[in-house]
């Protein structure tokens, strides 16, 4: 048997899987599309949902000290003010006036210095990153722009370096409440929902009696005005977010950045993920809120790419707030006798980047049979518990009492597990379609099934049949497919 592996297979192969079969379809499809949104097919929303409930419930369940939260999408106009987002979540953009390309400036320089790096040119890179961090920092964007001169950086599509001047951008998309506009009515779509964690910390802190350190997880919409929107739902204009902030004592933000760096690579590894495809990248430059910033980043077929980022946000967001609502922020902290703005870590992981990760890290394709017969077999190897579809029942033909039998199974099973149930066409193509969705268990009703009350079970990494008894199917498939198996390796 041999298995494509994963550089032979490219993102064009997944996207088109993913949209042939239910998981990812573009936005308003009929209109032709809407640039960098999607939608999630029927087989998507399960697998995402899947991982979504199981984030939530790692969150929640294994640390008696994180809360959940669901704050509204539309915040008071001034969260961003306090937050930095209005004065400072810009991407410097730079337009080829032959190509009429609008790139990311920064993106241009990192590629270039990927390039260098490729080349064996580690240092130069390096200088290049270092140099580009510089330039940012000090906002001088005509020394971008020279930057991206004197590197002989050129548009990849008319190969010019006929650049515009460096300017930047705010991504943060901005609508209007109420029926009159007024400038005072401006309110943004929230571009991190970190800040609805932010503004609730004392609400939460209170009526949830949390002591620090303690942490409030939430899962939702984020909005972006992204310059450049490509790579598939790698980066889209609107996506969905699943943060963490842990509040703690001034002073301890190493430890716990440290704790929550190890726990979250963990989380990714027990996803199915293998650890070489996975790894830290430290933050070259800091975010405007952090003083370290690590991503973790997984080896997409188009390089290691950021899935989530833990940051230490110092008390950037609590003491802004302060100032700016002019409410106190501050705990006080019995065991220590003391008022403090508490510091925070934040875990920020994008749902709509590990649904990626999952689709890339599951889908295989084999050379199954011999000599004439060889095939392509495709599946999706999902871990059981995030698998859209649980198992399949499958009557072998539709009569002779075998429908009836399915049908019992199916009935007995449908409130703990979701299942697909199907009793026309060949077993093999039966087989196949369940393959293409990543079910990990087919149930297979057969003659013999009126006899010994037994079924065979289908697995679909490796093929292999095996005969169960009928009242055992529950027992065995919850078995499989409980969260359990990825606690347990936490
Ligand atoms: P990038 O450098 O790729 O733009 P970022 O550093 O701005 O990402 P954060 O602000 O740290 O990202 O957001 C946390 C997480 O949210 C990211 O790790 C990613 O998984 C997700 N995310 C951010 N922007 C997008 C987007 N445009 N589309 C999909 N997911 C996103």
């Amino acid at each position: 048997m041999k298995v494509k592996s994963e550089i032979d297979f490219t993102i064009k192969d997944i996207i088109a899987h993913a949209k042939e079969y239910g998981f990812v379809y573009p936005s308003s499809e009929i209109y032709d599309g809407l640039q960098a949104v999607y939608d999630y097919g029927p087989y998507g929303a399960e697998l995402k949902k899947n991982l979504k409930d199981l984030w939530w419930q790692a969150m929640i369940k294994l640390n008696e000290n994180v809360v959940g939260l669901d704050a509204a999408i539309f915040m008071h106009p001034l969260t961003w003010k306090a937050s930095g987002h209005v004065d400072s979540f810009n991407d410097p953009m730079i337009d080829n006036k032959d190509s009429k390309k609008r790139y990311r400036a920064d993106v241009l320089i990192e590629d270039k210095a990927a390039e260098l790096e490729a080349d064996g040119k580690a240092d130069e890179a390096q200088a290049l990153v270092k140099e580009m961090g510089r330039l940012l920092d000090a906002e001088d964007l005509a020394g971008v722009k020279q930057l991206i001169i004197d590197n002989g950086i050129k548009c990849p599509i008319s190969g010019t370096a006929n650049w515009t001047d460096v300017r930047q951008f705010n991504l943060m998309f901005s609508t209007e409440v109420g029926s009159v506009s007024e400038d005072a009515n401006k309110i943004y779509l929230r571009p991190e929902t970190a800040q609805g964690i932010f503004v609730n910390f004392l609400n939460v802190q209170k009526t949830a009696r949390m002591k620090v350190p303690f942490g409030i997880a939430q899962i939702g919409k984020a909005f972006r005005n992204e310059i450049v929107a490509r790579q598939f739902i790698f980066r889209m204009r609107e996506f969905e977010q699943m943060e963490m902030q842990f509040f703690i004592r001034p002073g301890e933000e190493k430890k716990w950045y440290e704790h929550w760096k190890a726990i979250r690579m963990k989380w990714h590894q027990a996803l199915g993920i293998p650890a070489e495809n996975l790894r830290f990248h430290d933050h070259d430059k800091l975010a405007h809120y952090a003083d370290a910033a690590v991503d973790i980043e997984f080896k997409f077929p188009f390089g290691f790419k950021e899935v989530e980022g833990i940051h230490s946000r110092t008390d950037f967001d609590l003491g802004n707030h302060q100032e700016l609502s002019k409410k106190k922020m501050q705990y006080f902290d019995p065991e220590i006798n003391k008022n403090y703005v508490p510091f925070v870590i934040e875990t920020s992981a994008g749902a709509d980047r590990l649904f990626f990760m999952l689709l890339c890290n599951g889908y295989k394709e084999e050379e199954v049979g011999e000599g004439e017969k060889v095939k392509t077999r495709t599946y999706l190897k999902f871990h059981p518990a995030l698998a859209p579809v649980k198992a399949a029942i499958l009557p072998l033909v539709k009569k002779d009492g075998l429908p009836e039998i399915g049908r019992k199974i199916f009935d007995d099973l449908k409130y703990d597990l979701n299942l697909i149930y199907e009793d026309s066409g060949s077993i093999g193509k039966r087989y196949t379609r369940q393959d293409l969705i990543g079910t990990p268990f087919c149930i297979a009703v057969d003659y013999e099934s009126k006899d010994d009350d037994s079924v065979t079970i289908r697995y679909r990494d490796t093929m292999e049949q095996e005969r169960v008894k009928i009242s055992d199917l529950k027992s065995k498939i919850e078995k499989e497919v409980s969260i359990k198996n990825i606690f347990d390796q936490l």
